[in-house]
């Protein structure tokens, strides 16, 4: 584990309590000293970022080649453009986010004027996954900025090559007195997850998660939890058959071949309609990846060998395994899986139990479509859902029905680049959110003001006059 520029630590070779410590009492005397809170510092920072994005996307790049063999256009659309979008969102709004609310005020304080004044809350710790290593290291971070905080980012372990470049470039291109970057794995999160936090963003596992919000609660830092969950994407047979299987296929093999938190983790459709969804799911997916998608250069590997067998042990259930009706090749060597569709899957095998997070498609098939709900409404609620449909009132039941942290109706994954909607989970899937201004006001605190003049002091002295308290006045 190395951390970026701290010459006075630098003799220490372990980033323990001790460290962590002296990492987060360095940061807040920067903090404290106001320099995050001005507007210029924020610009500085967040062009220095927009700089960094121009001139170092061939080198983030490689390093998601490296860590999850990222195709270099994937790479460009999933991660390196939304974080540019980000910061160019952040560098144009900044200056209308951070103007104070004014608010009505009411006839109790009259005369009186209100408003709500954005603060930074000081210094903040994210903690990141990864899937999208770069953009969800770097998508808060820009929101930390923005909102005038202190922050250290801790990316994940098991993406070696962007943590390590993000190391090197934070420390290159923004200002380490105030923004710094702790790689490593379990004991360096834990030793920074001791210390006081004014927030923790943490992108993960649930499993995880309880053990960042448990550590938050000894200091009561609040938390904004990025999980994930289970996906469903509901399958109406009116649909535009060829769109549908596009978008699926989009939302799930051509996403970091379905290591995404939104992407579809299973479909749910009627029963006579499934085949011709396969046929197409099928055709499709050969227009995207070839006839040996194996070979494929378009398509991402999974991250790391425990997570391959973890893949091919879903994949290998007896419950499934003769369900297979497209792929199901691998290799352990190139941790490659093939796009795979289970057909029929029972709703007890270990497949509909727990997050995929990889290249399979389990299909549910109902009788009516309608009992897509019960199926959803048995698993914890999810981070987004899925609807293909040109049945208005199914839409309509969908939104009311099911309770999710996105929906989209007739596509998949891509709400999360629409920048005006806050993306975060709800219950198992999460707890806050971000994006664009949300961001800014997750990192913020909304510090109400009153204002009153010493004109018009009629409230105390009515109440004198009649002889009475202030109190019983009132
Ligand atoms: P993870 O929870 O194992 O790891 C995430 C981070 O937590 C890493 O930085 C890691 O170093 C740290 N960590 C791991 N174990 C820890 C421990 N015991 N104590 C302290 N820190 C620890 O998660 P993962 O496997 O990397 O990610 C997969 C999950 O993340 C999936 O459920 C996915 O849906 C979810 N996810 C959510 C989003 C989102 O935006 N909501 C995005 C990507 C992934």
């Amino acid at each position: 584990a190395t951390i970026s520029v701290m010459p006075e630590l630098e003799e220490k070779q372990v980033f323990d309590g001790e460290k962590a410590n002296l990492l987060v009492k360095d940061l807040r005397k920067s903090f404290d000293s106001g320099m995050t809170k001005s507007y210029g510092w924020r610009v500085s920072q967040l062009e220095a970022i927009a700089k960094m994005l121009e001139e170092k996307e061939k080198e983030i790049t490689e390093a998601l080649y490296k860590d999850l063999g990222k195709p270099r256009l994937e790479a460009f659309i999933t991660e390196i453009s939304q974080a540019k979008s980000s910061c160019s969102e952040a560098l144009k709004e900044l200056k209308e986010w951070m103007k104070p609310e004014k608010v009505n005020t009411s006839i109790t304080t009259y005369p009186s004027s209100a408003e709500i004044v954005p603060e930074p809350l000081g210094v903040v710790l994210v903690i990141s996954t990864w899937n999208f290593p770069f953009l969800l290291s770097m998508d808060p971070v820009i929101g930390a900025i923005s909102a005038g905080n202190a922050v250290v980012l801790k990316p994940s372990e098991i993406s070696p090559a962007t943590s390590s470049l993000l190391a090197n470039l934070i420390e290159q291109y923004l200002d380490n007195s105030t923004i710094r970057v702790v790689e490593g794995a379990i004991p360096e999160t834990s030793a920074l997850l001791d210390q006081k936090w004014d927030k923790i963003l943490y992108t993960g596992s649930a499993r995880v998660g309880r053990i960042v919000m448990a550590a938050a609660a000894k200091h009561l830092t609040p938390v904004i939890l990025e999980l994930g969950g289970k996906c469903p994407a509901v399958v109406e047979s009116d649909v535009n058959l060829q769109v549908t299987a596009r978008r699926i296929i989009a939302g799930k093999w051509a996403c970091n071949s379905g290591q995404a938190c939104i992407s579809v983790d299973y479909i749910i459709t009627r029963k006579e309609f499934a085949p011709k969804l396969v046929d197409a799911l099928k055709e499709e997916l050969e227009q995207f990846f070839g006839k040996d998608p194996m070979e494929s250069k378009d398509m991402s590997r999974i991250v790391s060998p425990n997570q391959f067998a973890r893949l091919v042990n879903l994949l290998d259930e007896d419950k499934v395994s003769d369900k297979i009706v497209l792929g199901g090749q691998r290799d352990e060597k190139k941790l490659k899986i093939a796009p795979t569709i289970i057909l029929g899957v029972p709703e007890d095998a270990m497949i509909m139990q727990e997050e995929i997070f990889g290249p399979i498609m389990p299909i549910v098939t109902v009788d009516n479509i309608e009992d897509c709900y019960s199926i959803i409404k048995s698993k914890p609620k999810p981070l987004a859902a899925y609807l293909f449909t040109n049945n208005e009132q199914l839409k309509k039941d969908y939104v009311d029905k099911i309770s999710s942290g996105g929906m989209l109706i007739n596509d998949a994954v891509i709400h999360v680049a629409t920048r005006g909607l806050p993306f975060g989970g709800v219950e198992e899937s999460g707890m806050g959110c971000y994006h664009g201004k949300f961001s800014f006001d997750s990192f913020s605190h909304r510090k109400s003001v009153l204002y009153r003049s010493f004109d018009a002091d009629s409230t105390i002295s009515v109440g004198r006059r009649k002889g009475r308290s202030f109190q019983e006045a009132n």
